[in-house]
């Protein structure tokens, strides 16, 4: 094609994790204290968010899928049984369940939050279903009042949504029990690590059974999946920023709501709750066209879920998941994106889409 290479001033990350001083001092701390593999830190870690979520217990682990997989394990979910996880979410929910051997059965999504739909998941309920995973995803609560009614055991998946709440309460408590991650690029981060929380004292005891191996008495097969004191001390100066963090990407979300209104893009769903992890705008077709062409600009967007899991699997029937995988857009939102950097996105995208409008190549609406 004939487009120009463009030169790009500036480049700005999807995502990027938000660190400060008191990372550092704390991490140093934690070197200089010797004790660098679980200990004290990682204990204080899971107290201090088991009190900041509002739950009783909590567990650390080494990421948000080994949080996953002890906690099926936890459960009891094995060979014989059933799982239903969406098929709009990332790969971790697939492997954890094949971990143990269980079978995956997806489940479609509510077009407008790209959360479990609670009606096709009721459809895909059998006498073997043991449980079903719920994400909360991009920030925004799966819809709780109508998942909790069906009659099946809930992990709920908060890897996007630590400190957002449904109803008034924090995610996370709604559930048997539920997990986090706290990856490099999601709201709060230990670079890699992860933490199941639960009222039963008795499946967290369980879950810190499994996640280490050494002096056992029995053969049993257990796994390392130990979170170390170095991670948890940045865990624990991230945690203090939690809600400072949460509020500024409501700022920034609330910029692009106003900046975006007139484009035509279907715009996140405006909730009470919402954390903003992802601010995904939806078009009527060409989501990748667009993608491709802020890109050029350094603008760096993204599909929010890379594949749809029904398209590993190879099975169809998930026309809510495609639709909406084909046309959403992940922009940067972060607490680290300065005002200048937010302005730039908003200029980037409204001189790209008149662009795209005068060249009449593309349909940027979006029509339900
Ligand atoms: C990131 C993520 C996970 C996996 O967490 P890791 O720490 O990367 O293993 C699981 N579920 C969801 C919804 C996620 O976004």
């Amino acid at each position: 094609m004939g487009t120009q290479p463009e030169k790009i001033k500036q480049i700005i990350p999807h995502s990027r994790p938000t660190l400060g001083q008191e990372e550092s001092d704390q991490v140093l701390e934690a070197i200089r204290s010797v004790q660098l593999s679980q200990g004290e830190r990682v204990h204080m870690f899971e107290q201090t968010f088991a009190d900041s979520m509002g739950m009783k217990h909590a567990s650390a682990t080494s990421s948000g899928t080994a949080a996953l997989h002890v906690t099926l394990l936890a459960l009891g979910v094995g060979v014989a049984d059933e799982v239903i996880i969406p098929s709009y979410v990332c790969t971790a929910l697939l492997n954890a369940v094949r971990y143990v051997g269980a079978t995956p059965v997806l489940a479609d999504i509510d077009q407008d939050t790209g959360n479990l739909d609670p009606l096709d998941v009721n459809k895909r309920l059998t006498r073997r279903t043991k449980a079903v995973i719920i994400p909360h995803m991009f920030g925004l609560a799966a819809d709780m009042d109508r998942l909790t009614k069906l009659d099946v055991p809930i992990i709920e998946d908060c890897a996007q949504t630590v400190g957002g709440t449904y109803g008034g309460k924090r995610v996370g408590t709604f559930g048997h029990a539920a997990i986090f991650s706290f990856y490099a690029t999601k709201v709060m981060t230990t670079g890699e690590g992860g933490m199941v929380v639960s009222y039963s004292r008795k499946l967290i005891e369980r879950v810190k059974d499994l996640r280490e191996y050494d002096e056992r008495r029995e053969d049993d097969v257990r796994y390392n999946y130990k979170m170390t004191d170095i991670h948890a001390a940045l865990g624990l100066a991230q945690l203090t920023k939690l809600e400072t963090f949460i509020r500024r990407r409501r700022s920034i979300a609330k910029q692009y709501d106003q900046a975006f209104k007139d484009l035509g893009f279907k715009l996140p769903p405006n909730k009470i709750g919402h954390i903003y992890y992802r601010y995904v705008i939806g078009l009527d077709s060409a989501a990748s066209f667009l993608i491709q062409r802020l890109q050029a600009k350094g603008i760096m967007c993204a599909k929010p879920v890379f594949k749809p899991l029904h398209r590993y699997l190879k099975q169809k029937g998930y026309p809510k998941t495609e639709n909406v995988w084909h046309r959403s857009i992940s922009l940067p939102i972060y607490p680290s994106l300065q005002s200048v950097d937010v302005n730039l996105v908003i200029s980037t995208i409204k001189k790209v889409c008149k662009t795209i409008k005068k060249q009449g190549g593309a349909c940027l609406n979006f029509t339900s």
